[in-house]
């Protein structure tokens, strides 16, 4: 079944309304393009005043046209645009492409003009790339459509690749030509009226030329369906993004914990990374990793060998290599013993393999050649740097010859210098070898390709469904929002907590110190005394919180310190009683919380908990529904994960009952968008399921 979306890249017949006969316009630009890169179909120029444009036969409307018209390209000024648009409706076209500009980007009535667009569009049944955009490409052979007015002729390859801006996708063009990178489509998306990036990214991964897919975003018009087409394809095929816009809007004053800590950057990080997707921070790093992407296999494994003819290069690679999580390989003896056999006694055959200055090429194809063959080596970087005798071509083109024969392994290039490795450059380029200019960029590259097969080779995970009192849940959060309350009083946050599974450290709500000693001999351990006050979020900013009170006197003192401590802090807030809780002796404080991203759902963090989170910042984001491999890589990924598995003799936490408990947050934010931020901080955990206690929570609704 042929996709809908085909009808814009892969055409038979197109129409250019605005197809002009003067040089250096878009209209002529755009019919020159498609005739220079060979279209394999016909092309009718729609033009009022010429009776041919480009030498072709031109048509004063698109219902002149004496065959049916899959694509129209419309360039004509914005005020004829929806007229065109019409026409081509009644022509039957299937796809458009509207690169004429003055829709929602000029405000005002452009916004107007848009919405009509769409509406005749819709009305149509036929689908838009644009307004706005700068034209659409795909290579394949038996299509050759180059639908742009770009100045660069595209290169026919395997990337493809996405731009919301016109401006930066004609510099991705220019460059991807420039390094030899060859591209299957190519899309513009201008002001996305009607196609969207995720649109496009579901029809690029059916593409049977595109292996790798880039993108670059100022926006993510639906990251949910982003997230779910992401969750599908990435395994497959990567998908590179550069997000615009990353900067942090700084935290508004938030109630929670996590409502501080998380923003939508983060939120947006998360969802990449549960995705596959890989985030790059610029168009070069993009560059730098389509490179090895598109021409080279995944590394089998994360053991590297450097091959250098110089000592400081291979230093800085490797350096950057256990920087970056990657692995300094081990040769075997085998390799040893052939690489001293050929190399200068000066030279190190250990990695990294410095071969010093005299290597010429045939040293560089030898010596990768048994790089290459040891098992031990899972993919190589070779340096070279402008020595006085040898050519960087000739080098270049030996290693290209090796590299050839071991289409399994992975080898990236760096030549460092400037007019001396030219020529070498451009010789590894036309062979598809990645080449970078500096050591740090290459080893860039491999880290993305070990982040990808780690996640090409992680575990589905499985999102557990607990029984819960839903019902419960509803009636508690429903009654607080009809008396206009958006903080859940903190019984009914225990109720809440307890519908759905978790557990809560005992406790009871007082209001003299009679009351705190009778709960406390009733407990027959130790207790923590704590203000109520809706007044006031963080109770120990204010200490309001005693803890470890064993006797009777030791109460009543902790009683009178924070009604003084209150005094003294926040003499206006009104006090609620007080709250004698169970002391959880042992265990490690952590934080569980979950603030909701208007775009992206409920944010999960996991973190190092107690009251020094945020300076701490030692915290993790996911979004819901997490599987249990999120849940545990969200723990794994603390800077501090080891203080939970037992450092220095001390047993190890309950990993699974966090992981268990991560799920059961998952679930109720889930099921009630209604909660905006719910904080369990501290959730303390110990080794044995039944000690791990939930000692403070917060929740927040809409
Ligand atoms: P807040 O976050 O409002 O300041 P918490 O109830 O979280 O107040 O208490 C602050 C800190 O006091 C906790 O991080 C924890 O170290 C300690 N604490 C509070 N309650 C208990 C308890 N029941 N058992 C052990 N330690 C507690
Ligand atoms: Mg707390």
């Amino acid at each position: 079944m042929p996709h809908i979306l085909d009808a814009i890249f892969k055409p038979k017949t197109i129409a250019v309304i605005g197809a002009s006969t003067k040089r250096g316009s878009l209209g002529h630009k755009i019919i020159h393009n498609l005739i220079s890169f060979g279209f394999e179909g016909i092309i009718f120029p729609v033009n009022q005043k010429s009776p041919y444009v480009y030498s072709l036969k031109s048509y004063k409307s698109v219902l002149d046209i004496p065959e049916p018209i899959d694509l129209a390209i419309i360039l004509v000024p914005k005020e004829y645009v929806l007229e065109v648009v019409d026409e081509c409706g009644q022509k039957g076209v299937k796809g458009i492409i509207v690169i004429s500009a003055g829709f929602r980007e000029i405000g005002g009535e452009g916004i107007k003009r848009e919405k009509k667009l769409v509406e005749k569009i819709r009305q149509y049944h036929m689908r838009m790339i644009g307004p706005n955009c700068m034209g659409v490409f795909n290579t394949a052979p038996d299509v050759r459509l180059s639908a742009t007015f770009a100045p660069a002729e595209p290169l026919p390859g395997n990337i493809a690749f996405i731009s919301q801006s016109g401006a930066l996708g004609a510099v991705v063009l220019e460059l991807a030509r420039h390094l030899q990178l060859g591209l299957s489509m190519f899309a513009s998306m201008g002001n996305k009226a009607d196609i969207s990036g995720n649109d496009l990214l579901e029809y690029y991964y059916t593409d049977p030329n595109t292996r790798v897919m880039l993108m670059y975003l100022e926006n993510l018009g639906n990251p949910r369906r982003f997230f779910q087409i992401c969750r599908r394809i990435t395994k497959e095929k990567p998908v590179i993004v550069v997000k615009a816009g990353k900067t942090r809007a700084g935290a508004l004053a938030a109630a929670s914990h996590t409502g501080a800590l998380a923003d939508s950057e983060v939120a947006i990080d998360a969802m990449f990374h549960q995705a596959g997707v890989l985030r790059v921070a610029s168009i070069e790093e993009m560059f730098t990793l389509a490179m090895a992407f598109a021409h080279q296999p995944l590394p089998k494994g994360d053991r590297v060998a450097v091959l250098s003819n110089a000592g400081g290069p291979a230093i800085l690679a490797t350096d950057a290599l256990i920087a970056q999580g990657l692995t300094v390989a081990e040769f075997s003896r085998e390799t040893q013993r052939r690489l001293r056999e050929m190399l200068p006694e000066e030279a190190s055959v250990n990695n990294p393999v410095d071969m010093i200055a005299t290597a010429d090429q045939e040293s560089y194809g030898a010596a990768l050649e048994i790089l290459l063959q040891d098992k031990n080596v899972d993919s190589v970087l070779v340096i070279f740097v402008t020595p006085v005798l040898v050519k960087s071509i000739d080098v270049a083109y030996k290693i290209a010859g090796v590299i050839s024969k071991f289409p399994n392994k992975t080898v990236v290039t760096c030549l460092m210098g400037h007019e001396g490795v030219l020529s070498g450059v451009e010789e590894l380029e036309k062979h598809k070898i990645p080449v970078y200019r500096f050591p740090e960029t290459a080893v860039r590259a491999l880290a993305a390709m070990k982040e990808y097969r780690q996640f090409q080779q992680k575990k589905k995970g499985q999102i557990r469904t607990f029984e819960v009192q839903k019902e419960t849940v509803k009636q508690i959060l429903l009654k607080a929002r009809q008396e206009g309350r958006s903080m859940l009083s903190s019984d009914e946050v225990r109720d809440v907590l307890k519908a759905y599974g978790f557990q809560l450290a005992e406790c009871c709500t007082v209001h003299n110190a009679e009351g705190a000693i009778a709960f406390a001999r009733q407990l027959n351990r130790p207790v923590v005394m704590k203000l109520l006050s809706k007044d006031i979020t963080h109770k120990s900013d204010v200490g309001g919180v005693k803890v470890d009170l064993r006797t009777e006197a030791e109460i009543r003192e902790a009683w009178r310190e924070i009604l003084a401590n209150v005094k003294m802090r926040f003499p206006s807030a009104q006090i609620d009683g007080f709250v004698v809780q169970e002391m959880v002796k042992e265990g490690k404080e952590t934080v569980l919380g979950m603030s909701y991203d208007a775009k992206c759902g409920p944010v999960i963090m996991f973190g190092l908990g107690g009251i020094y989170v945020e300076v701490l910042r030692d915290v993790s984001f996911r979004i819901a529904p997490l599987t249990d491999v999120d849940a545990l890589e969200m723990i794994n990924s603390l800077r501090n994960s080891p203080l939970l598995k037992g450092v220095r003799g001390e047993k190890p936490v309950n990993i699974g009952f966090i992981i268990e408990n991560l799920q059961r947050l998952s679930q109720l934010s889930s099921d009630f968008e209604m909660i905006k931020e719910l904080d369990i901080n501290p959730f303390i955990v110990s080794e044995k399921p039944e000690q791990c206690k939930i000692v403070d929570a917060r929740i927040v609704i809409a």
